[in-house]
């Protein structure tokens, strides 16, 4: 998902539930009303506060975007993402679309909270678009620095420690993906190695996962310690160290990941 950070923390939040919402801070006895900021009648729950109140309706009306199944008040956040998810190839971007206007939801409830501003949907749409713009410029602009300043390279382990690279390698013909494992000492000297053929018809995300735990589960054999895994998915990355939501089926493979680790 190309969005800012925050707004993956943020969807972090709102998925594990924890984001400041009335309904979240009065459970946590922080605050005594729980009733939503904007229409003073309902308790303000993620689900209400996201789907289920006539401001919030007119926001999503004014995105134009329209997901291909109804949201019930009992369908939470985390089930909305993983359906989205399913229509990644279909619909590339409904899931960052989806993403990125409930966060200008958050910062426009902030708004009416503090301020007291209550803007049209219309408007929310509008501010939202405009940051957005700003951060995609901005990321371009880095990009292309980066690329006239940076060549990747490989780094030595530090002394006394190993690394492990992991890569995959996917034959989408006949349906088989493969994993291949190196381990290195911290003079560059190979010391164990695994290749592996898997015949599954598993999503590339998911064998990239795969092809970490099986790095990981590899080095325990071999007996190293002090070790830096290196791989190609920043977001498996990133989802291992929590910083990203990934689907279920990739989820289980990270948290088997971290058991081992
Ligand atoms: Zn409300």
């Amino acid at each position: 998902m190309n969005v800012p950070k925050k707004v993956k923390h943020f969807v972090w939040k709102v998925c594990k539930n924890i984001l400041a919402t009335k309904e979240n801070l009065w459970r946590r006895n922080i605050t005594k009303d729980n009733t939503c900021e904007v229409c003073k009648k309902q308790v303000e729950s993620i689900g209400h506060l996201f789907w289920f109140y006539d401001h919030v309706k007119e926001v999503w009306y004014s995105c134009k975007l329209s997901l291909s199944f109804e949201i019930h008040p009992s369908r939470d956040y985390m089930n909305v993402i993983w359906h989205l998810q399913k229509w990644e190839e279909s619909r590339p971007r409904l899931l960052e679309w989806m993403v990125k206007i409930s966060w200008g939801i958050w910062k426009d409830r902030n708004d009416i909270r503090h301020r007291g501003r209550l803007w049209s949907g219309q408007a929310v749409t509008r501010s939202l678009l405009c940051s957005l713009e700003e951060f995609q410029l901005a990321n371009e602009r880095l990009m292309a620095n980066a690329k006239r300043n940076h060549v990747v390279k490989w780094a030595l382990p530090q002394a006394g420690c190993y690394k492990v690279n992991v890569d995959r390698v996917v034959f989408s013909k006949k349906k088989q993906s493969g994993v291949g494992v190196v381990v290195k000492d911290g003079a560059i000297q190979v010391i164990a190695t695994l290749s592996k053929k898997q015949y599954s018809s598993l999503g590339p995300l998911e064998i990239e996962a795969k092809a970490m735990e099986i790095g990981v589960t590899f080095a325990m054999k071999v007996g190293v310690g002090d070790v830096t895994f290196e791989g190609d998915s920043l977001e498996i990355c990133n989802a291992i160290h929590g910083l990203t939501i990934v689907a279920p089926s990739v989820q289980n493979v990270v948290t088997g990941i971290l058991k081992c680790a």
